[in-house]
């Protein structure tokens, strides 16, 4: 067995094309590529059977591709460490390569421990970046900057590699439940895999782009017009690089009349941006996957829990149409829009007055895209526990008048409103009794009735939040996040005589 073997681990990042880990182990010498399905991790409550069965398709696709070069992936069944150590006797390795993840606390414990690993056995560890993401980051001030120049950086093809025939068999894949996983996977989810993410990406760039400017905040339009990149991001099947690039190019080929869909393109490359902008929070501050980024919220919500709230909402039960609807969808497609997903967390933490933390967790394991820092920082913008943002208060029957004025999205996913008059759709517990028997649906029978009455207990959830935003240490606190966290934008004309520095800070986090 060589000596200079390369062991290439590859962990949300199933793909070889633009793949800095892969192209820097072939540059090094003969490779071996590794996936490790981790009992541990895969316990985590985060995790569900869909992401489980995505990753499978990932790895089938990616097997294909690798066929075709000479390589294959030796699939291991158990904890890193030992997995490590089981390879090693076999095939005594040089180095580790892997990119750099960031995760949640169970996978930062688990890399300490390959990293203690790796140090007794005198290996090499190499993690190369493969977002804007940047570890260790001493400040925010010119993090715009390296990331838009590593975005411009050209992507990577695929390496010449030598591969190796790996030492020992795979494992078999355990089945979910072995894993502990729910035995529920959404039935119109995406399907896994580079060559699915490359299908979506074509589509959307020559297609779709065209109604995503139109079509992003609309729970009906929403799921074409958008670009549906986020489960391939999120597992790696396609790099950020190349989506970004592609984009870019597709944008210099547009005629000038395309001024619609250049909009969306440009709305679009923002939304990348702000991809690894979220994820850089959880990275510098990892804690905030559990506790509240300001911690003058601390006992907020902590302390009330209404388990039968919690309840009505994961099993769509709420009594209001459109948090109902985006549930339903939710579980069924293992997606839903942004603006849907921020509504759903707001009526979770103000209405429902419920903490982020367990919310995040349901929703964690609904989203097939789960990215842990996009998740969690999002979590906490919406539920108010940031304390740089303006309190986000989504009103849901605002939001059905708005993005669903027809009703057809949620007659689609509640075919228990289809009989309810337009009149009463969005308010169905108002129909007059009449209403009700003659159209055959009965509030608190058909339908459920709401369990709370959503304007009391808004207000008195939002006079709880600015109560304590009101107080002085929690307003003094509010710099130092900001200073950590916040976005650099530049500021022009008159806003910039006004501020001390060129680069205003962007309290919108
Ligand atoms: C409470 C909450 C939780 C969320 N959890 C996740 C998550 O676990 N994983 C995830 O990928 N996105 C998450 N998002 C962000 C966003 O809703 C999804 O990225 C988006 O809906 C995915 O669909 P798309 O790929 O078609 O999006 P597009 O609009 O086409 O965007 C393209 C890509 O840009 C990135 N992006 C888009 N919006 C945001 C945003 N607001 N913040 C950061 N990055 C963004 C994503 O990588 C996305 O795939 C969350 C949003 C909220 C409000």
């Amino acid at each position: 067995m060589s000596t200079d073997l390369q062991l290439v681990w590859l962990k949300r990042d199933l793909r070889i094309h633009d793949h800095t880990a892969l192209c820097q182990a072939a540059a090094a010498g003969p490779v071996l590529c590794l996936y490790l399905v981790e009992p541990t991790l895969w316990a985590e409550p985060e995790c569900a059977r869909q992401h489980y069965l995505f990753v499978q398709e990932c790895l089938m696709d990616l097997q294909r591709s690798l066929a075709a070069r000479g390589g294959t992936v030796l699939l291991l069944h158990g904890e890193a460490v030992a997995m490590l150590e089981r390879v090693h006797r076999v095939a005594p390795f040089a180095a580790l390569w892997s990119h750099q993840e960031t995760g949640n606390a169970a996978s930062f414990a688990r890399d300490k421990a390959v990293a203690a690993w790796c140090r007794a056995k005198g290996i090499a560890w190499h993690q190369p970046r493969q977002f804007g993401v940047v570890r260790a980051l001493p400040s925010r001030d010119g993090w715009e900057k390296q990331w838009r120049d590593l975005m411009e950086t050209p992507a990577l093809p695929v390496p010449p590699c030598r591969f190796i025939t790996p030492p020992i068999a795979s494992d078999p894949w355990p089945a979910p439940s072995a894993l502990g996983l729910d035995d529920w996977t959404p039935p119109l989810r995406q399907v896994g895999g580079r060559r699915a993410g490359i299908a979506t990406l074509d589509s959307f760039l020559h297609d779709r782009s065209r109604r995503y400017r139109g079509g992003l905040s609309s729970p009906l339009l929403a799921e074409d017009a958008c670009s549906r990149l986020s489960p391939y991001l999120s597992h790696g099947c396609l790099s950020l690089r190349e989506i970004y690039q592609a984009t870019c190019r597709r944008l210099a080929q547009l005629e000038p009349a395309a001024q619609w869909q250049k909009q969306g393109l440009r709305a679009f490359l923002s939304r990348l941006h702000w991809h690894c902008h979220f994820i850089q929070k959880l990275e510098t501050e990892p804690e905030l996957e559990w506790r509240n980024l300001h911690r003058g919220y601390d006992g907020l919500r902590e302390n009330e829990w209404d388990e039968a709230r919690f309840a009505a909402l994961r099993e769509a039960r709420t009594g209001w149409p459109l948090v109902d609807a985006c549930v339903t969808m939710l579980h069924t497609t293992g997606w839903l829009n942004f603006r849907m997903r921020a509504m759903l967390v707001s009526v979770a933490a103000y209405p429902l007055w419920l903490h982020w933390r367990p919310v995040g967790l349901w929703l964690a394991r609904e989203f097939l895209d789960y990215e842990p820092g996009i998740h969690w920082s999002q979590l906490q913008m919406q539920a108010g526990t940031t304390g740089i943002n303006t309190t986000r208060v989504y009103n849901p029957l605002k939001q059905a008048r708005d993005h669903d004025p027809e009703g057809r999205f949620v007659r689609r996913w509640l075919p228990a409103l289809r009989r309810v008059p337009d009149t009463w759709l969005f308010e169905p517990w108002n129909m007059p009794e009449d209403v009700q028997r003659r159209c055959g649906v009965i509030v608190g029978v058909d339908i459920p009735r709401p369990i709370v009455d959503l304007e009391q207990a808004t207000r008195q959830a939002k006079e709880r939040v600015h109560a304590l935003r009101r107080k002085a240490d929690v307003r003094l606190a509010k710099a130092e996040i900001a200073e950590k966290h916040g976005s650099r934008k530049r500021t022009s004309g008159k806003r910039r005589a006004n501020s001390q520095s060129q680069h205003q800070m962007h309290l919108d986090w």
